[in-house]
């Protein structure tokens, strides 16, 4: 694409964009009385117009019904995760019975572990990448304490090449190929959180079975931002969260895959609960755990009503555009960013700025992670004051996220231009 720097091009852009309308159906924060130029979509994304009358929904259902809204709701509770069901199976690109939404991620990584991580005194290994999320490197750790073992030799960690910022995927399949005589589990993020690398999803499912071991995802950054074929790339199980690129809002209901092999294997052990058990048999209350076939068979617990409600909400406009319109327009809206972004930091080398997110658009979603060697607090906090809303990540690193849903290119443009007023101001 033929970029330019200028504010007449981005609107030009905005107004050929089809799906720009998308927009309008999601509130923005406002500062200073303007609408913020919002770019945290990658940590929590913007509220859907729909979410407040589909939570007054289950409120005034619940008000007017009683225990009977479980039947008699609108949308009836006692079926209610099952509403979500085929679009998340659509994004995440799974049959729908391998797929369900309960629970929040932590919690899901730790139950698919109890399934999917059962160490051998031969196969114990976890390979995962470094510098992973900080909860995820938690529940790997506590998984292998739990089972006994010392998570220093259990945990193996991939980390870039000396003087790189990403991994390269022949470094994380040639770990898998040298650990394949122990290795129990790949555990890997969709897309890092931290430098918005997308990782090659599907050769890394095939090494880890070519070596004899399992595959997971952890999909936080990765669902609603990239495209995900679960199913084909025989990917044994995935865990998310739905309030970053899913719009659900704080605390939102995360979600599950697990691959049909094992999903109709009634035997693989799991922790259990009555929402997991066969549905014709549920409330018969008797002993004897009988799993429903599929992902629904690792639910625990009733459907959170009000938090699927919201996602909900957000699925809906999800379901007004086809992914691929999506993806084109993030990588045409990110790559606008590192194209404004080239030009300032070429402008004013004083900045010290370096993209690390990779430049390949295989390589990533929508978000690019600005390395600030200096200075990088003092600038965040002038874009925060000027209305532009990115976030931190210490040690030195500003996130921005243009996400297709609503961003547009003048949100981009805006961006570009206050980090060269910055410039300017500093330098
Ligand atoms: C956002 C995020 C989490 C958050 O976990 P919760 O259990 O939803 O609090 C975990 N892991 C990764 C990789 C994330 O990006």
């Amino acid at each position: 694409m033929q970029y330019q720097y200028s504010l007449e091009f981005a609107q030009t852009m905005d107004a050929q964009d089809a799906l720009a309308p998308l927009r309008h159906h999601f509130h923005f924060p406002v500062i200073n009385s303007q609408e913020a130029r919002y770019f945290c979509g990658n940590s929590l994304g913007l509220q859907p117009k729909a979410t407040e009358s589909a939570l007054l929904q289950e409120l005034n259902d619940w008000k007017n019904w009683g225990v009977e809204g479980h039947f008699n709701a609108k949308n009836p509770w006692f079926p209610y995760h099952k509403f979500l069901t085929d679009s998340l199976a659509r994004i995440v690109g799974a049959q729908p019975s391998e797929v369900v939404c309960m629970n929040t991620l932590t919690v899901n990584l730790h139950l698919l572990m109890v399934s999917f991580y059962r160490p051998t005194k031969e196969r114990y290994k976890i390979i995962m990448e470094a510098g992973a999320f900080p909860s995820d490197q938690y529940a790997m750790e506590s998984q292998a304490r739990f089972h006994g073992l010392n998570p220093d030799e259990a945990i193996i960690e991939i980390a870039p090449r000396e003087g790189e910022n990403t991994l390269r995927t022949e470094d994380i399949l040639s770990a898998i190929e040298m650990h394949k005589d122990s290795l129990a589990l790949v555990m890997f993020s969709g897309v890092q959180y931290f430098t918005g690398q997308r990782f090659a999803m599907k050769d890394i499912a095939a090494a880890a079975h070519a070596a004899g071991a399992l595959v997971g995802f952890d999909l936080a950054h990765a669902i609603g931002n990239v495209e995900l074929n679960l199913h084909d790339w025989d990917v044994d199980f995935a865990a998310w969260c739905s309030y970053k690129y899913l719009n659900s809002g704080p605390g939102g209901v995360g979600g599950i895959f697990v691959h049909e092999r094992h999903g109709n294997s009634p035997d693989l052990p799991r922790f259990a609960g009555w929402w997991g058990n066969d549905e014709s048999t549920r409330f018969e209350m008797k002993k004897g755990f009988r799993p429903a076939k599929g992902a629904e068979g690792w639910q625990i617990s009733n459907a959170q009503v009000f938090q699927m409600a919201a996602l909900r909400a957000s699925l809906d406009v999800f379901d007004k555009a086809d992914f691929s319109s999506l993806a084109a327009k993030r990588d045409a809206l990110t790559g606008y960013l590192e194209f404004l972004l080239a030009k300032v930091i070429a402008d004013f080398p004083a900045l010290n700025i370096t993209i690390i997110t990779p430049h390949d658009l295989h390589e990533r979603g929508c978000q690019l992670s600005l390395l600030a060697n200096s200075n990088g607090r003092e600038l965040y906090n002038y874009l925060t004051n000027n209305g532009i809303i990115v976030d931190w990540r210490e040690p030195n690193v500003i996130r921005a996220a243009p996400v297709p849903l609503y961003n547009s290119f003048e949100d981009v443009y805006v961006l570009a231009e206050s980090i060269r007023s910055y410039a300017k101001e500093i330098l």
